[in-house]
């Protein structure tokens, strides 16, 4: 039922407004700033490559653009306050050249539609997450006609497989390999701002994972909202991450975020089996509550999501553990916040992304009260915070005198005699100059650390 009130949200229109611009400059340089979650930087990667074949120049300066796009996130209430104070400061920018071009792309733009464009005097265009394509027809409509643009249909097959993104230039890569979801979790937007579930055709994927090789990428990241629900013909996650892992070999293969119902012993036997694919695995438990894993409707329970890990631990000993947190659901209790405390405490995350729950208009659990006071939410959340933090620094301090390989990414933000890398399992660490450079691999012998952060020394270049 949940999945038919997606329908409700297929509107594709064009709205026609009053509109300042008379006549828009012939320089096309296209400005993005991207908000949220990595899905929405690919997102970014993916619109960019379609502005250039379409003649459009990539700028990083707001300043040169003639049009500037915000890619948004709604997934929290801040994320969506945060665009609209954007939007505030952009103004002045529309005010300087009126003829400047001011769209919303991503969820918020799926959530809110033709709010953006009524309330918001400053937007020419809204573009939802399957829209993209009509970009540059819609900027085109608006020069021609001065009508704003909408257009945010969900759509069941688009999953942008024949666009080569633009990417900077760097060591690491996102590749996205799904879109949307289908597990409308209870406190969750994504379902309904970025559809249902898709998946890319697998030769797709290693075609483009083999090209990114090619132009030097040493790390990439598989994307999917649930990646691990992956589902392309015959072949599941695990055969499209063995079929990375054999394309490229030389590159580290990571991927996110996945759901514990869809993690098999089938992906645990695969992350285990390639050298290349990171033991690294972030599995969002939530909480340690079976009641509240009722009420935010993720279809598994404690007991099932202990064994995944049981299992995980016992096939991948070296593993690296992480996961997300929500405190404060509706009706929970001190019993369900400790339950929380507990599975933290039994798992031992070398990392987690902790947060206070936020209603979001339209999910299921805006129907709930939301009856945990914002004090006693701040305390349980800090409590976990301070968890998290000592259990972190434990597992990183145990590491002093391990040996790992990392990839050098580039000197370290807080000195310039210091390089940073990663290990396999996503661990930051800071080494002393040694004349190696973004993209090497180098083997560090950890000496110290703290709950963020490793500190070594080269062993060797390899
Ligand atoms: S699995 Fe749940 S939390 Fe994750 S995107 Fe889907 S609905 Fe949201």
């Amino acid at each position: 039922m949940e999945h038919r009130d997606l329908e409700k949200y297929i509107p594709i229109e064009t709205f026609t407004g009053e509109t300042e611009i008379d006549d828009i400059t012939s320089e096309k340089k296209l400005y993005v700033e991207t908000y949220g979650c990595q899905m929405n930087f690919a997102d970014t990667e993916i619109v960019n490559g379609i502005m250039k074949k379409n003649g459009y120049d990539i700028t990083e300066n707001i300043d040169d653009s003639a049009i500037i796009l915000l890619n948004t996130c709604s997934v929290r209430e801040m994320a969506e306050a945060r665009v609209l104070q954007r939007l505030t400061e952009i103004k002045k920018y529309k005010k300087n050249n009126p003829n400047l071009v001011v769209g919303i792309i991503g969820c918020m733009a799926e959530r809110m539609k033709r709010d953006l464009i009524t309330k918001k005097g400053v937007v020419d265009l809204v573009l939802g997450p399957d829209e993209y394509r009509r970009l540059p027809s819609l900027i085109d409509n608006l020069i021609d006609t001065g009508e704003k643009g909408i257009a945010v249909k969900l759509s069941r097959v688009e999953t942008y497989d024949d666009i080569m993104p633009v990417r900077k230039e760097g060591i690491s890569a996102w590749l996205s390999v799904m879109r949307g979801c289908d597990k409308f979790c209870s406190f969750c937007v994504v379902p309904y701002t970025r559809g249902r579930e898709r998946s890319r055709p697998l030769d797709g994927v290693t075609r483009e994972i083999s090209a990114l090789a090619e132009e030097g990428f040493k790390d990439i990241t598989l994307l999917g909202q649930n990646v691990n629900s992956y589902k392309s013909g015959e072949n599941d996650f695990s055969d499209l991450l063995a079929a990375c892992a054999k394309a490229v070999p030389e590159v580290r293969i990571r991927f996110t975020t996945s759901h514990p119902q869809d993690l098999s012993m089938k992906l645990i036997e695969t992350i285990a089996l390639y050298n290349n694919i990171c033991k690294y695995i972030h599995l969002p438990v939530q909480s340690g509550s079976n009641r509240i894993l009722e009420l935010m409707k993720r279809n598994y329970t404690v007991e099932h999501y202990m064994k995944i890990m049981y299992n995980i631990k016992n096939i991948i000993p070296d593993v690296t553990l992480s996961t997300d947190i929500i405190s404060g659901f509706c009706t929970e209790n001190d019993d369900d916040h400790k339950m929380t405390l507990d599975i933290m405490s039994e798992v031992r995350y070398d990392g987690a992304y902790m947060f206070k729950y936020s209603p979001r208009e339209k999910t299921k659990a805006w129907q709930y009260d939301d009856d945990v006071d914002e004090e006693i939410k701040t305390k349980r959340l800090m409590e976990i915070v301070e968890l998290q933090r000592n259990i972190s620094e434990e597992k990183n301090k145990s590491l002093v005198g391990k040996e790992f390989e990392i990839i050098v990414e580039g000197i370290s933000k807080k000195s310039d005699k210091m390089l940073f890398g990663r290990t396999d399992g996503n661990k930051t660490v800071i080494i002393p100059l040694n004349g190696s450079e973004a993209g090497d691999k180098v083997k560090v012998k950890v000496n110290k650390g703290n709950s963020a952060t490793l500190f070594g020394e080269a062993v060797s270049l390899n």
